[in-house]
């Protein structure tokens, strides 16, 4: 079957490359003049079934309030956002109620321990590099009462597989020296064994040159303008570089989705969440953590990729702006390295190179992945802060939805129908 996939992203490139492992003719289109430049460029690293929950827990949305507007927070509200959230903001309030909460951390978690092998099975298969590491992650805690709350989530996904050990703050340390310097502040952590890391732009762009090798053609600057219907089915893409058609089309388009996906009268509950990272060249430095952090207070991680330690964080509701604000990667560079002192003290952070991007969340946390009732069009979706945990999952589901193989994933709670039911 000869098929378009919009967006070269992780998400799409991976699609791509499962699609041709099933002998399709694959073309994938992306506007930028690389893969994995947007939102798959420069993320937090982390391959990781343990952060599963989504965002909107009811303790984020109180912090979201409380700092709406303020520049210096880790979760920021833009003002001006207020009237592009009404409807979706009163789902995503819906959606944190705990019954709704609970059962989307399982969906996340069952998706995410899914993908997990499958990016493990694509490793194999390829012998593909990309600064991967395999030495689990580490959740730090400076206050026992945030420690507790996290162990009942991670007593939630331990249901579904995911592996965990508390660790009090000699076992931290002796995990991860590098946190040392803290070592008075810290209550404990969490260590999910099992987790993983490395980075997604590479992974991105070198499975993209073997699906090439294998045959898949990337159209690069090329701008899906519209999917055009005609009896109710897709009949061409109109492109800045004119039409293109397929039998079957596959939405990969991140942050865009939705933008592209309306106008056929599907509607996805997505928007926009930006988020910043800085990366550090931190070879020669001492102090580098060996296991990648995430600090729950701050809400930024840090991930050691290669020769450089990746810092992540913020998510800031400021519609489709993909503006780089310097002060808020300085405040996300400084909540980071103060975890750190020693690195603190050696690195050169004028040497860090900025980025931000939009991260596709959806109202109520999972990706929406599957049929729509376009009979041709395909979804994958809605990432959110997970997309390159989920990358290879969402393909290989995506793939046996395509070839009408009952999914290995079960798809409960992932289809565009969820938003149908009234549950
Ligand atoms: C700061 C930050 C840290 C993160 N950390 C992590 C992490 O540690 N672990 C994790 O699992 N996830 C993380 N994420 C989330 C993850 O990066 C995203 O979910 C993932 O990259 C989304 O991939 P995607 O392929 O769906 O989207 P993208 O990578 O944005 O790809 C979409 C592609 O579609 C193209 N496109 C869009 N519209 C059009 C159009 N009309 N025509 C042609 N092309 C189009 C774009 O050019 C783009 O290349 C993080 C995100 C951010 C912002």
């Amino acid at each position: 079957m000869k098929v378009l996939v919009i967006g070269g992203g992780v998400i799409g490139t991976t699609t791509a490359w499962c699609l041709r492992q099933d002998g399709h003719e694959v073309t994938v289109l992306d506007r930028a003049s690389t893969l994995a430049a947007e939102g798959s460029f420069a993320n937090g690293g982390m391959l990781h079934a343990s952060h599963t929950e989504p965002w909107n827990t009811p303790a984020a949305i109180r912090q979201l309030l409380r700092w709406v507007g303020r520049e210096n927070s880790p979760l920021l509200l833009r003002l001006s956002q207020l009237p592009h959230l009404i409807g979706w903001g009163m789902g995503f309030l819906r959606y944190s109620q705990p019954h709704y909460h609970r059962r989307n951390t399982r969906i996340n978690t069952r998706l995410a321990r899914y993908s997990q092998q499958m990016t493990r099975l694509i490793r194999k298969q390829t012998g593909i590099r990309y600064d991967e590491a395999q030495r689990g992650i580490i959740k730090i805690f400076r206050s026992r009462r945030e420690l507790d709350k996290a162990a009942l989530t991670a007593a939630l996904t331990a249901e579904l597989g995911v592996r965990h050990k508390i660790l009090d703050v000699p076992e931290t340390l002796a995990l991860e020296p590098a946190l040392l310097g803290i070592c008075k502040e810290l209550v404990g952590a969490i260590y999910y064994p099992d987790d993983e890391s490395g980075d997604a732009c590479l992974f991105t762009r070198r499975l993209g040159e073997l699906a090439q090798r294998q045959g898949v053609c990337f159209e690069l600057r090329t701008q899906v303008q519209s999917m055009e219907l005609k009896g109710g089915s897709i009949h061409h893409l109109l492109t800045s570089r004119g039409i293109r058609q397929a039998d079957c089309y596959v939405l990969a388009a991140g942050a865009d989705a939705p933008l592209l996906a309306e106008p056929l009268g599907i509607h996805l509950p997505i928007r926009p969440v930006k988020g910043y990272s800085a990366s550090l060249p931190v070879s020669g430095c001492s102090g580098v953590p060996r296991v990648p952090i995430i600090d729950e207070r701050h809400k930024v991680v840090m991930t050691q990729l290669g020769e450089r330690l990746r810092i992540a964080g913020t998510a800031e509701f400021a519609g489709y702006d993909y503006s780089i604000r310097t002060q808020r990667v300085r405040i996300i560079i400084e909540q980071a390295l103060s975890n750190l002192p020693q690195l603190a003290a050696s690195v050169d952070r004028d040497s860090a190179s900025s980025w931000a991007c939009l991260r596709p969340l959806t109202v109520d946390g999972p990706p929406i992945l599957g049929r729509t009732p376009v009979p041709n069009l395909l979804l994958n979706v809605g990432s959110g802060h997970l997309g390159w945990t989920f990358a290879a999952g969402c393909a290989y589901a995506l793939a046996d939805i395509l070839n009408g193989r009952r999914p290995a994933l079960d798809l409960d709670g992932l289809t565009l129908a969820r938003y149908a039911r009234c549950n």
